[in-house]
């Protein structure tokens, strides 16, 4: 079967290209999830591309982190930073000769012009606009008469400034009033009225073009068949489609779908780094350090939380596979994918929900594996264990761990005498009898032959009726012993685990502790 989508005879490529402007956002980990799923889906390819034109906005560090985070959700670049490809460079400041040519291009159609209005220009304009209360405040099809550029000067004039070196910068001749319908795969027919819009700036008198200019060129020149990005560049979108008309590029346009928002788990507004600070959970994949603050922001990774989880978590953000399922590894995502079951509306994060999904996963992995990631916790803590001991104590305590760190939180009296006993239990359960119950049932533990989790059971069941006391009387203050407090899994399995001279060690600790 051919599984390679053709959309117009066009193969499926599409990019998730972001500014490197600081720490990704989990926002802009699932738009390139979605963009991930939906090429593979397709058959497709998944490009890398960094949108870097605004120098003032770089951040050292980002692009590294970008690259990062995708490695670990698991999501495969075919073409981009770092791997390269057919339609290098994807770092559009190395593409910077590349822009003027298309910038010019349109100011030759008509369909862009220069301007050399100062910032003090630009602001007496805006101040003009709006002494005369003027609905439209903008640099558009009206206020553009009044300021300096290719409708108030002469073309010899504009030939001399530019030849004078005087800085300037291309703007978009936006049409004066003209309705424009575009097709979102998400949303359906979006209309746009050109009067609202303004005269945006293509290119920039640093000689670098604007996000606008450089990301519709370069998704031409990279042979973009779908931009999936968020809803933010919604209303980017007129001039965007105005521009492949410019340029005579309809016919490869790329069709577009909006993402969208991820909004705060009361789902009043977009969610932002502060809700996580605030409610105590990352909102960054990998954990941040702001090189120029030094402040440090929590990651999932860092948190403890599986990447294949975190994906899952993810992916269920605005889109649902339309069944109950919804534990799906990544491979079984890319297959269930598809941009009609994509919601319009904002999907509420919440962090409860992804402490789920984590849970989940936790509890879907062999104890081996398991095994193994407790081990690495132990081993920076200096205590090493046997792998099927290990396996058992992971089997035993994965129901109720939420994260591997939990499973030494859970059971770390598996490996260490109890450093303290828990107050409460003590008071309600060690009585001043209990220290001569417990030296009395120490001597039973010893005759036991074989110390198994039955053996140890009958035993106690023995020795409380030959005592007259209840089950619970012995039963509680054993546990208190070995493990430090009124609860864990069960008892006789732990006491088998620990071996007979390491129960008798800990009778005696509590005894004299207590
Ligand atoms: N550079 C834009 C960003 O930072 C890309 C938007 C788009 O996908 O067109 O999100």
């Amino acid at each position: 079967m051919n599984n390679t989508f053709q959309m117009e005879n066009k193969k499926v490529r599409v990019r998730f290209a972001p500014s490197p402007t600081g720490a990704l956002h989990i926002g802009g980990v699932r738009t390139a999830l979605y963009n991930y799923l939906f090429a593979k889906k397709y058959g497709g390819d998944f490009l890398l591309r960094i949108e870097d034109t605004d120098q003032t906005r770089y951040v050292a560090g980002a692009e590294e982190y970008i690259v990062e985070s995708l490695k670990w959700c698991g999501i495969q670049v075919d073409e981009g930073v770092t791997v390269g490809g057919n339609f290098a460079p994807y770092r559009q400041s190395e593409r910077k000769p590349i822009y003027r040519q298309y910038a010019e291009q349109l100011v030759a159609s008509g369909n862009a012009y220069y301007a050399f209005d100062t910032p003090e220009e630009l602001q007496a304009m805006r101040e003009r606009l709006q002494a005369q209360k003027s609905d439209n405040q903008q640099y558009n099809a009206l206020s553009r008469k009044q300021m300096t550029n290719s409708f108030t000067l002469s073309a010899a004039e504009i030939q001399a400034r530019i030849e004078s070196g005087e800085n300037y910068v291309i703007r978009f001749n936006m049409p004066k009033d003209e309705t424009l319908v575009v097709k979102d795969l998400i949303r359906g027919e979006v209309k746009f009225q050109t009067a609202k819009l303004d005269d945006k700036v293509l290119f920039k008198s640093d000689g670098m073009p604007t996000y606008h200019l450089a990301n519709v060129v370069d998704d031409h020149l990279m042979q973009i068949s779908h931009v999936i990005r968020g809803e933010e560049w919604l209303p980017s979108l007129p001039l965007h489609v105005l521009l492949y008309r410019s340029f005579a590029w309809q016919e490869t346009m790329p069709q577009f779908a909006h993402l969208s928002l991820l909004l705060k788990p009361n789902g009043k507004g977009k969610l932002s780094k502060r809700d996580g600070d605030k409610l105590g959970f990352p909102v960054f994949p990998l954990e941040w350090k702001d090189p120029k603050t030094g402040e440090i922001s929590s990651g999932y990774r860092e948190s403890g939380y599986f990447a294949d989880a975190f994906v899952n978590m993810l992916a269920f953000l605005g889109w649902n596979p339309g069944t109950e399922q919804e534990i799906f590894s990544l491979t079984e995502l890319v297959e269930a994918f598809s941009l009609d079951k994509v919601g319009k509306s904002g999907s509420k994060f919440s962090p409860d929900k992804t402490k789920w999904f984590n849970q989940q996963y936790l509890r879907n992995k062999s104890n081996q594996e398991l095994a193994q990631l407790l081990d690495n916790q132990l081993k920076a803590k200096g205590i090493t264990a046997a792998p099927d001991y290990l396996s058992t104590v992971c089997g035993m305590l994965k129901e109720r761990a939420t994260f591997v760190s939990d499973l030494w939180d859970l059971g770390s009296f598996f490996f260490q005498k109890p450093t303290n006993y828990d107050a409460k239990t003590v008071k309600k359960r060690w009585k001043a009898q209990t220290p001569e119950l417990m030296i009395a049932w120490r001597e039973t533990l010893a005759t036991i032959d074989e110390f198994s989790a039955a053996n140890i059971k009958s035993a106690l069941e023995g020795f409380v009726a030959e005592k007259g006391v209840g089950f619970g009387q012995l039963m509680m203050p054993f546990r208190i012993c070995l493990v430090g407090s009124g609860s864990g899994p069960d008892l006789f399995e732990i006491a088998a685990m620990l071996g007979k001279q390491e129960v008798k060690e800990r009778i005696d600790k509590a005894v004299e502790n207590l």
